[in-house]
């Protein structure tokens, strides 16, 4: 299969303004294929003066032609660009599968959920309503839901084309103007989504990209005076960095910071169901998902026949490079590929229930095996730190109190699963578990365009995805008439 990059536009330039620009500085960083290791390009390095271009275009591009558009007129923008999105799932897909290293048909189910966002997004943008307020004699109020004008998106490595969607999607659906820098990692299907934006009708300025390091065009974006919503996918580290900058503007913040998600498991749980959740739902990605389910909690009575069974499909996991489009590919980075390790080599002192083999491995590919560990304590390090790479732990539980008590015992709350018949339990487990999803009897990681997704404690706040999110992405006005 060819590994050939599809590209029909330049990676090396930033857009800005609806024009291809070279960035301020005219600097470039390279660009990595992660299944091999290989350089396969550059990218722009955009930095503080490419950010200021970008939000004064952003600026005055929410005063022109896109303030007046209707909802409906914005929301037939975005079902043209999904439309368009549609048509290229599989440039998408490949040029996603090379620059992430996602197996194939993983980078192609993101293009297919971009498409969706774009559906979903544009069929909502003229379904946002306001309030009428009962209020004193001879008054009228009603609640107007406005942009908050330009809107700044710091999108991460692991899911570029989903997190755009939710979050530009979103965006632009309520008649913001974006500024998006995406990771140096992973900017090229930005800058595609960018291009066909364009295509589709977006007016010049409403949507730009700046691609560059976190640390230059990232901090420049969060920190920018001009700025009047932030929306952050990454990590705590980051996300505490980027909250300070928006606070020394006033400006509000959505921030997605990953977790530690469990799945419980009681001893009632339909196994043959679960098991494909439970291991998928670990590796998928490589393990780099913020709702990755990192934590299996069972029940003592079936702990050691769920761990055979888990142990079996690790054993069957098939590793490889993305265009391979086997179950499991690389790391996105060797920077990764080290944290990673790192992980593994802390989980030396505990036994390791599953692993899958790594067969014969491009040389300068970023993998590493993905592994289940059991006898882990709730707060070892690999049952309490964000690992991000496909390693999981297993912990037993002996009843319903200290499953909960073991679930909520993280810093995290993004995701939730409850594998049981009982429905009382289900119930009980739905309210007491601390998430902002909880699935019974599935695991959701990934999916779910439009389920409202967000954290508890440090998963972060804010919703995206679903309905919930248009209202992140306004702001309120209330207005009061006296008429007598
Ligand atoms: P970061 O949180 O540093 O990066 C996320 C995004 O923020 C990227 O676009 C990055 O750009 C940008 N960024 C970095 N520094 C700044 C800054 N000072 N101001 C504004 N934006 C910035 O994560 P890493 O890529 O370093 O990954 C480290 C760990 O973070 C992972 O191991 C994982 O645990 C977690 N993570 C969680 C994610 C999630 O989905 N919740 C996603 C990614 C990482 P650039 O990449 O160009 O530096």
């Amino acid at each position: 299969m060819s590994t050939d990059l599809p590209l029909w536009f330049d990676p090396s330039k930033c857009l800005i303004g609806g024009h291809w620009v070279a960035p301020a500085g005219g600097g470039t960083l390279p660009l990595y294929d992660p299944s091999t290791g290989a350089r396969i390009g550059e990218i722009a390095r955009g930095t503080a003066d490419d950010i200021d271009a970008a939000v004064q275009a952003a600026e005055t591009a929410r005063h022109g032609p896109w303030a007046r558009l209707s909802a409906a007129e914005r929301g037939r923008i975005l079902l043209r660009l999904g439309q368009l999105v549609t048509e290229r799932v599989d440039d998408l897909a490949r040029i996603e599968a090379l620059d992430v290293g996602k197996p194939l048909k993983q980078a192609r189910a993101d293009a297919v959920a971009l498409a969706r966002y774009c559906e979903f997004y544009g069929g909502a943008a003229d379904k946002l309503m306001g309030d009428t307020i009962p209020y004193l004699d001879g008054y009228t109020v009603y609640t107007l839901r406005e942009p908050h004008g330009v809107t700044g998106h710091i999108v991460p490595w692991n899911y570029p084309m989903q997190i755009i969607g939710r979050s530009v999607g979103a965006a632009l659906a309520t008649g913001n103007t974006c500024v998006l820098k995406p990771a140096e990692d992973a900017c090229l299907t930005a800058l595609a989504f960018a291009d066909m934006a364009k295509a589709a009708g977006l007016p010049d300025g409403v949507l730009n990209v700046v691609p560059g390091l976190g640390a230059e065009a990232g901090a420049a974006l969060t920190s920018h005076p001009g700025i009047h919503h932030i929306s952050f996918t990454g990590s705590v580290g980051t996300g505490v960095m980027v909250q300070q900058a928006a606070a020394q503007n006033v400006v509000p913040v959505t921030l997605e910071l990953g977790g530690k998600s469990p799945q419980i498991v009681f001893d009632d749980a339909d196994l043959e169901a679960a098991l494909p959740f439970l291991v998928n739902a670990g590796v998928q990605n490589c393990g780099q998902t913020c709702s990755a389910s990192s934590r299996i909690l069972v029940h003592r009575s079936i702990h050691d026949q769920l761990l055979e069974r888990m142990s079996a499909r690790y054993a069957a996991l098939r590793v490889g490079p993305a265009m391979d489009d086997l179950d499991v590919g690389p790391l996105i980075s060797a920077k990764q590929q080290e944290i990673v390790s790192g992980y593994l080599n802390q989980g030396a002192d505990l036994e390791i229930a599953g692993r899958a083999q790594l067969g014969d491995m491009p040389a300068g590919g970023y993998y590493v095996p993905p592994t289940l560990f059991s006898g882990v304590t709730a707060d070892h390090a690999l049952a309490q730190s964000e690992i991000f790479g496909p390693v999981q732990v297993v912990i037993p539980f002996d009843d319903e109190d200290q499953a909960v008590q073991i679930a909520n015992g993280t810093d995290y709350g993004l995701v939730a699963s409850v594998w049981t018949q009982n429905g009382a339990r289900q119930m009980r487990l739905a309210r007491r578990v601390r998430a902002g999803q909880i699935f019974i009897n599935n695991y959701g990681a990934g999916g779910g365009v439009e389920l409202p997704f967000g954290g508890m404690g440090k998963s972060g706040h804010g919703r995206e995805k679903g309905f919930e999110a248009l209202y992140g992405f306004t702001t309120l006005k209330t207005v009061a008439a006296f008429h007598g």
